[in-house]
């Protein structure tokens, strides 16, 4: 079949550092390191790490040695633990994830409150929540309650987030009559150019495969805006996860792929999806 590709799709710079800083170590040690977290939310990519060393630790006490912080970051208390615990950190945090943690820092020194659009479980949002003290993350309208009924307030977004969802939340809590607002646009551009590639090409083809793991925040927002334009679309992990029924009686199929998402997934699921018929 005809598959077209997003003109801008895949790893981004900051999950390209990680890894590389991970294999760089991996290759100077010469022995097993730690990262706080997978790595990156892919599956695949994880598992071919691990083979060469990389494996996982869930928490602060039970890494042993060096850690890799991965491109999320950490908030500083898990970083103070890691440093009493003795831990040799190498610090693998994308330069937006700082950017968004300085940011909060900021916010509160200057005396704003400041709230985080984004998901409260999320390990970079769990991150950027440390660096400031009574910080409100919220990421629906419905949890616009638990914002303070006035004073000044700072805003901030969880990077991978879109525009769109940004501007909505910015605009209800703009709303709320607050005295004093400041918003810093606090998205990251990679995510931003994957997202309207991939919004262009959803609006000229029959089906859009979105290539990513399944806990990949970045991958999820993109298979929500491909599906806001009404094509059908499939997120997938992998060539294996494909099913005849998803491209039958389709002719032209687009491929995207979020940020944490290898270029040989992408590129085996575009070989395969040409030779389908
Ligand atoms: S998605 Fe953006 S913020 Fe997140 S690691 Fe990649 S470049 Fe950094």
């Amino acid at each position: 079949m005809e598959v077209r590709l997003a003109k801008k799709l895949g790893f981004c710079f900051g999950v390209e550092h990680a890894i590389d800083m991970a294999e760089k170590t991996l290759a100077e040690r010469g022995g097993p390191i730690m990262s706080l977290g997978e790595i990156i939310h892919n599956p695949q990519v994880v598992e071919a790490l691990s083979l060469k060393g990389l494996k996982v630790a869930n928490d602060p006490s039970d890494v042993d040695g060096t850690v890799l912080i991965r491109s999320h970051g950490e908030g500083p208390e898990v970083l103070s633990e890691l440093r009493s615990r003795g831990a040799r950190i190498v610090d693998a945090t994308c330069v937006l994830v700082k950017r968004a943690q300085k940011i909060v820092a900021g916010l509160a020194n200057e005396g704003y409150r400041v709230i985080v659009i984004g998901q409260a479980s999320h390990p970079e949002v769990r991150g950027v929540c440390g660096y400031a003290h009574d910080v409100i993350c919220v990421d629906t309208p419905e949890e616009l309650d638990r914002l303070p009924a006035g004073g000044k307030v700072g805003i901030v977004c969880q990077t991978t987030h879109s525009l769109e969802h940004f501007g909505r939340m910015v605009g209800l809590i703009v709303a709320r009559g607050y005295s004093e607002i400041k918003v810093v646009n606090t998205l990251c551009s990679a995510v931003r150019d994957r997202q309207a590639a991939a919004v262009e090409l959803a609006q000229k083809v029959d089906v859009m495969f979105v290539l990513g793991g399944k806990q990949s925040a970045n991958t999820r927002e993109l298979a929500r805006l491909c599906a806001e334009q009404g094509v059908d679309i499939h997120h997938l992990e992998k060539w294996s996860d494909f099913q005849p029924e998803m491209a039958s009686g389709k002719k032209v199929a687009g491929i995207t792929a979020g940020a944490s998402t290898p270029k040989w997934i992408i590129e085996e699921f575009t070989e395969k999806l040409r030779a389908f018929e």
